[in-house]
């Protein structure tokens, strides 16, 4: 019997839940009204819009007034930077501080403000691949209009300080973003208590579907508009609302924190025994915290072998795991979060991130580990100039 393959790059993306499928289906076929419009086809789209909004700022802590709808984890990120600078530069502030192991979404929105006369302030980490709160606190000047730190790292793993983060920028007047991109499902995602004043989460992450996104914005902070248009969102981000996405990423996003502690306990546990294997392998190195890490995530380097190689060769074995973030897969430069960890250039083209989800089994990882150490094998053989 063939052997059914084994996703274990949930960090890349996530399957879409049966409860997401199924509440989103009439959204298509049955209640696909415009909800700007006013007739009741119209009426019920706007009522499942506006209650999957409910449904997100509970899930946050949030008011629904505070949710707003992107496309995509990507655009939030961007929304949220790019509006912040914009208020920071009318009082005067035009520093950003961040950090060096954000996603490309941060780091690049970040850059396109640099030629727009910002002075960005990239804090880096210490070798377990966290960042220090004294080291944001050092770099946020008095003209900072903006700190941003990611939750929990997408390569890596890590969970970041983000609540003293926030704590110490709400004390100081200064806004404070967070990409809870990765971290949204797996950790308990409180806007008062990481005292955030903007967030990012993408539905794809969290079992929900592609194409939709949010971004919290705390009531007071006024972001430029997004997209100029129509009055959708509340006038700031014009277009007509993907009401199937939006139901879709609420019940997600429900489901999965409803069970979020039993499945964070059971994915730590398959983790650390994933963990542990891959380390038997000789010539292999932990990258970032052992235990400060999201539940399913583990990024281990190899010795003298290429972590694309490491793919394909997983790939054949019917496995799905990744080389670094589904971003930069495909281009050879080594991960820009490695090499903030401090590692060789030549170790950090040598890494694997598993991504373990709610579907993973036990049967799943003693697989992996069962396949690993001969890929590694063979990738090293490969690699070995002949
Ligand atoms: N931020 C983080 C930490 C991510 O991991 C990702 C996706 O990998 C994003 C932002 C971008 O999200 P999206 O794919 O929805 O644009």
């Amino acid at each position: 019997m063939e052997q059914q393959p084994i996703y274990a790059d949930n960090a890349a993306t996530t399957s879409l839940s049966e409860t997401a499928f199924q509440a989103m289906k009439p959204y298509f076929t049955e209640y696909y009204g415009n909800p700007s419009n006013i007739y009741s086809l119209g009426r019920q789209a706007k009522r499942a819009l506006e209650t999957a909004r409910e449904t997100v700022a509970d899930c946050l802590g949030a008011q629904p007034s505070e949710i707003f709808f992107t496309s995509c984890g990507s655009e939030s990120d961007n929304w949220a930077i790019k509006g912040a600078a914009a208020i920071g530069a009318r009082q005067g502030r035009k520093r950003i501080v961040t950090t060096e192991i954000e996603h490309h979404a941060v780091l690049n929105a970040c850059r396109t403000l640099e030629q727009h006369g910002f002075t960005v302030a990239r804090v880096g980490v210490r070798a377990d691949g966290i960042v220090r709160t004294k080291d944001v606190k050092t770099a946020a000047l008095p003209d900072t209009a903006l700190v941003s730190v990611m939750t929990a790292n997408n390569e890596i793993g890590t969970i970041q300080p983000v609540a003293e983060i926030g704590s110490f920028c709400r004390e100081h007047g200064v806004l404070f973003h967070t990409d809870a991109v990765q971290a949204a499902g797996h950790l308990p995602i409180a806007v008062n208590e990481l005292h955030a004043d903007l967030l990012s989460l993408s539905g794809h992450k969290f079992h929900g579907p592609k194409g939709i996104g949010v971004l919290y914005v705390r009531r007071g902070v006024t972001l430029e508009n997004l997209i100029d248009g129509g009055a959708q969102e509340r006038g700031r981000r014009a277009g007509t609302e993907n009401v199937a996405g939006a139901v879709g990423l609420a019940a997600a996003l429900r489901e999965c924190c409803g069970h979020r502690e039993e499945t964070a306990a059971r994915l730590t546990v398959l983790r650390d025994r994933l963990m542990d294997g891959m380390l038997k392998i000789p010539g292999s190195r932990l990258n970032g915290d052992p235990a400060k890490r999201l539940p399913g995530s583990v990024n281990v380097s190899f010795e003298n072998a290429d972590g694309e190689t490491l793919v394909l060769l997983l790939d054949e074995a019917g496995i799905c795991a990744s080389s670094g973030s589904a971003c930069t897969a495909g281009s050879s430069d080594p991960s820009h979060v490695l090499l903030a960890l401090g590692l060789p250039r030549e170790l950090a083209r040598g890494s694997l991130r598993v991504t373990l989800g709610d579907r993973n089994t036990e049967a799943d990882v003693e697989r992996i580990l069962s396949v690993l150490p001969g890929a590694v094998e063979k990738a090293r053989a490969l690699d070995r100039p002949s």
